[in-house]
């Protein structure tokens, strides 16, 4: 249907004026015909709106003056039923009392009020409505009544629903996902001084193994068992979610009391949930499977503040932090010094990244020696001269730099200086023939070209390949053992040397010592230091000894403190030593 402008005064409009003047078929109107026209427009557009909109015409103080059908067919009354009732009668109770309020200051101050209603139906059901409110002078300076645009959204507001129940659902277990569990969180209100919000959250161990090991599927029936289980504890919680493939989240809005006397009852809840999953999960076919878990709460009185994602990233932390081991796991709670260590972690990785351009690692040497103390090689450890926290200890930065992959970088370094020195020491009659051992972690061998790297400096500084010792440890053998130890063979036959270092501290050890290229074994300093008043240890470094030898391998005791220790590893027979007594590290 087209609509026509209304005219403006065609009285004033002549014939002659062509284009201005209104035409209806070729004839000029009369000024009746023409107010007959605009009122056959408005009523063509009410009966449009009528047909596209539910219209209501309301009093100002909110009583239903007009409705048309399409209205009162929305609200389940009938046209009769709704004119001389209040607007009242329909406001549902699903907006809070500011909503209403500030709907009607706004039209009744004059102005034109948009947005989503849900009204309540005569049958007690929902029905969405957007409003256009807008009100009516009738001549006055205030106005008097208003009309009431409004559509029909329910369709909308339901598939909203729907999607929003997909969106925030674990389709594997029904339960909530991560991100209900994030928005249950940021929503918690608690008072501050007398409440705090409690998480829990729970992984379970298997279920990468088991899904690796045996498909998806059997994983998947884990999660789902452990799910029931969860809930059939009935902790009441105010939303138990699946947070990520092998977790499980609980929230407690309020817990009373200090944020110790509310981590205390966390505990307690968390503590329950491990004995019930520890009494372990019937998987199909009934075999009974006692999951290794981990455990992790935190508390906080702040939640709405800090915000969902990151209190539920303050409970993974602390369960991170749990041990995983079966039967005798504790549930781990979170305190502010994991985030200071995280903080210090994720800025040692930065700045790691600048310390090779900046040359600021150093290497410092520590003699081995032989039965006479005499100085037969030396180990080069690695130091990190940071511009703000000084010289920093291996232990502090090589596990980061093995997870950040920059251990490869500072590795090929070790090397090319390890090289670089032994080419230096020719001039040295006293030191020319003492080989010089590093340290390389396993990631190297496993993800590098570690021999390559090896091979190349070798050749640039026309290093004899024997004067190179590479110290490798039983960790090694954790992951792709068969790459590893066909790099150990590619060095062996380049010439160098190679030495397992802690060695004793591994369980794989007595199996895989035949297995792999090595020269000699290091005794881990952990036996060395209890030699004196044990027993035990002291028939475990002689078997170790003993069983070097057996293997054609030669000895070397690490962290030899004292004259004693060094007696008593000579008698049995150790072939070298290390440690403080002979001399610390020291830059080269
Ligand atoms: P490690 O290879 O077992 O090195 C021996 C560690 O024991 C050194 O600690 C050394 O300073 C210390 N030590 C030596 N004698 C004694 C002693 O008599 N008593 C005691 N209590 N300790 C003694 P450092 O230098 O802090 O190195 C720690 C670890 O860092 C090394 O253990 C090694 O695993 C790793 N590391 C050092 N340099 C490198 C490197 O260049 N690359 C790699 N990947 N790891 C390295
Ligand atoms: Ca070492
Ligand atoms: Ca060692």
């Amino acid at each position: 249907m087209s609509i026509t402008p209304p005219s403006r005064d065609s009285s004033q409009v002549s014939p002659a004026e062509g284009a201005d003047g209104e035409m209806r078929g070729g004839v000029h109107m009369t000024r009746s015909r023409e107010l007959e026209l605009l009122h056959e427009t408005h009523n063509d557009i009410a009966l449009a709106l009528d047909m596209h909109a539910m219209l209501t015409v309301t009093s100002i103080d909110g009583t239903f003056l007009e409705v048309n059908d399409y209205f009162a067919r929305a609200t389940g009354y009938s046209p009769e039923h709704l004119i001389g009732s209040k607007f009242r009668m329909l406001t549902s109770d699903h907006h809070p009392p500011e909503f209403w309020n500030d709907f009607w200051e706004t039209v009744k101050r004059g102005e034109v009020w948009q947005g989503e209603m849900c009204t309540r139906t005569a049958d007690g059901g929902a029905c969405w409505m957007y409003s256009t409110s807008v009100p009516m002078f009738d001549g006055h300076d205030t106005p008097q009544r208003f009309m009431n645009i409004l559509n029909d959204i329910t369709v909308v507001r339901e598939a909203e629903a729907k999607i929003r129940k997909i969106a925030y659902t674990d389709p594997l277990t029904g339960l909530a996902n991560r991100a209900a569990m994030i928005d249950q969180i940021s929503g918690c209100d608690v008072d501050e001084e007398t409440e705090a919000c409690a998480l829990i959250t729970i992984s379970l161990e298997d279920f990468q193994m088991l899904s690796d090991a045996f498909g998806y599927a059997l994983g998947e029936r884990l999660i789902e068992k452990a799910a029931l289980r969860l809930q059939a504890l009935d902790l009441k919680p105010d939303l138990l979610a699946r947070t990520d493939s092998d977790v499980f989240g609980l929230v407690f809005h309020r817990v009373g009391g200090t944020p110790d006397e509310a981590a205390d009852r966390a505990e307690v809840i968390a503590n329950k949930i491990m004995a019930e999953l520890n009494q372990g999960l019937i998987l199909d076919g009934g075999a009974t499977l006692q999951p290794a878990m981990r455990v992790g709460y935190g508390v906080s009185s702040q939640a709405r503040k800090l915000g969902g994602a990151a209190v539920l990233n303050q409970a993974d932390t602390a369960r991170h932090r749990s041990l995983s081991s079966r039967g005798m796991q504790r549930p781990v709670r979170f305190s502010i010094e994991m985030m200071e260590e995280i903080q210090r972690s994720v800025n040692t990785v930065l700045d790691l990244r600048k310390a090779v351009t900046n040359r600021e690692f150093r290497l410092h040497r520590q003699p081995i020696v032989d039965v006479d103390g005499e100085p037969i090689s030396y180990e080069l450890l690695l130091r990190w001269e940071h511009p703000e926290r000084g010289l920093v200890p291996p232990n502090e930065f090589i596990p980061l730099a093995e997870q950040s992959g920059q251990i490869l970088e500072i590795g090929d370094w070790v090397v090319e200086e390890a090289c670089r020195n032994l080419a230096k020491r020719r001039e040295d009659p006293h030191v020319r023939n003492l080989p010089l051992s590093i340290n390389v972690s396993e990631y190297q061998l496993r993800v590098g070209s570690f021999v390559d790297r090896v091979r190349a400096s070798l050749e640039k500084y026309d290093v004899r390949p024997s004067l190179l010792c590479v110290e490798v440890t039983e960790t090694l053998l954790h992951v792709d053992i068969d790459r590893s130890i066909a790099q150990l063979e590619e060095l062996r036959d380049l010439g160098v040397k190679i030495s397992l270092d802690d060695f004793g501290t591994g369980f794989s050890s007595l199996s895989y010592l035949q297995r792999l290229p090595v020269h000699e074994v290091k005794i881990d300093r952990s036996f060395i230091s209890a030699l004196e008043h044990d027993d035990s240890q002291m028939k475990f470094v002689q078997g170790i000894v003993k069983l070097a030898h057996m293997l054609g391998l030669s000895t070397v005791a690490e962290g030899v403190e004292n004259e004693a220790q060094f007696h008593r590893l000579r008698s049995m027979g150790t072939d070298s030593f290390q440690g403080y007594v002979f001399g610390k590290p020291e830059p080269i």
